[in-house]
């Protein structure tokens, strides 16, 4: 048989654009080397934001946590999808100005918002350090439970008649489809690469960095929030191009836990977790929430965001080797552009109107640049 489309990598992009292809009528085959809803996708806070540093971001992500509200009311109740929102929390004026751009940029772009003083602050959240100046909610923001996600879309993919083949590798792309580890061929017209950070191990042009990631679970019956926490600080940080950096990031688990995060490093490919990292962790954590001091950490992980150079992702066909796509570089906000990421595959493999500018997404790029460097 020959597949329309073979998608390397089981995670939550891959899972995504399976289900919308399948969903689609295309022919699929998803393989997965380990388990479905692994990588990137099981470390992940879940959290699914807009964020607007960026045009092209903000449009994915806007129309990525519109998908993500139309899917709630059809995803299990282990996706733990919640309607929290963002309370982007500012300590001083100069975060305040920073907080009333950020307002004005996701008013363009249709989403609203709203600006918190320091009393409303006080009064939504008071597990919140005082003194702090006072912060942007925006309400249509949420999480969910990535892994479980993940696996919900595989699912439905695989009732539409995908083939979702899970513990065996894609050993390397051939002209026909793929080559799996066990030798096996698998035939398809394209072959959709979605493997996150192993992208470079089957194309090593795709310029793809590992960014490591700490986060941290407390232990029940932390004091109650009901918002996604994030420091206005946290863009920089995601933003910075090299070294080590800590922003504050808190998400309230139903279970009375605390998720706290995130770190992010460049150059440390080992999976270990640095406890330097997770002591400046709790210590952001403590500047934001003090009762932190009183909560025990329960377990601290990392994982890999997959970076490009410019921090967006690569969507569409690389040109350098016809039929072969990507999907993949998502950084960290691949949970919420999963679903943005499918359907700007989608519309394009089916030849329909993108539901936002592909362009500023195309792999294209880099290509030169990065086959000029090989
Ligand atoms: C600490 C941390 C916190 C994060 N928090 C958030 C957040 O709050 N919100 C958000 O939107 N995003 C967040 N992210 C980012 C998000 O997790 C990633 O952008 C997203 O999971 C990428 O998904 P993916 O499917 O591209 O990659 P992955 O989830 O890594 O999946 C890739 C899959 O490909 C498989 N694979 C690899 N090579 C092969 C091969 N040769 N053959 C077959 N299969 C293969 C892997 O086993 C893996 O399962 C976070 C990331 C980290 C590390």
């Amino acid at each position: 048989m020959i597949h329309d489309v073979l998608i390397v990598g089981g995670g939550i992009v891959g899972c995504a654009i399976a289900e919308r292809l399948a969903l689609g009528g295309l022919s699929v085959c998803l393989v997965e080397r380990d388990c479905i809803g692994g990588g990137a996708t099981a470390a992940s806070m879940g959290h699914l934001v807009v964020l607007d540093d960026d045009p092209a971001e903000l449009a994915l992500s806007a129309w990525s946590c519109e998908r993500w509200r139309i899917l709630a009311d059809a995803l299990p109740a282990g996706a733990d999808y919640r309607a929290t929102g963002t309370l982007w929390v500012a300590r001083d004026g100069e975060e305040m100005e920073e907080a009333e751009r950020k307002q004005a940029r996701l008013a363009g772009a249709g989403i609203a918002s709203e600006m918190i003083s320091a009393a409303t602050l006080a009064r939504l959240e008071p597990a919140l350090a005082e003194r702090l100046a006072g912060g942007l909610r925006v309400p249509s923001d949420a999480v969910v439970y990535p892994p479980v996600a993940a696996a919900w879309l595989a699912r439905q993919a695989a009732a539409a008649g995908a083939d979702i083949l899970s513990g065996i590798a894609v050993r390397n792309l051939d002209p026909a489809g793929v080559v799996l580890a066990d030798g096996r061929e698998v035939r398809a017209d394209k072959v959709i690469i979605a493997n996150g950070c192993a992208a470079p191990e089957l194309l090593p042009a795709v310029p793809i960095r590992k960014r490591k990631g700490h986060l941290l679970i407390t232990t029940r019956g932390a004091p109650t929030v009901t918002h996604q926490l994030v420091e206005l600080g946290y863009i920089k940080s995601a933003h910075s191009t090299e070294g080590d950096s800590v922003a504050f990031n808190l998400q309230p688990r139903p279970t009375g836990q605390w998720l706290l995060g995130s770190t992010r490093q460049f150059d440390d490919t080992t999976t270990g977790v640095t406890p330097r990292l997770v002591s400046g962790l709790i210590e952001r954590g403590k500047a934001f929430v003090p009762a932190l001091a009183a909560v025990s950490a329960l377990r601290a992980w990392t994982g890999f965001r997959p970076t490009t150079p410019d921090h967006r992702p690569l969507i569409g066909a690389w040109p350098s080797r016809p039929g072969t796509w990507l999907a993949c570089g998502h950084e960290g906000l691949g949970v919420t552009t999963a679903l943005g990421t499918a359907d700007l595959i989608a519309a394009q493999l089916l030849q329909t109107a993108t539901p936002f500018d592909a362009e500023p997404f195309a792999p294209a790029r880099f290509a030169a640049e990065y086959e000029n460097a090989a």
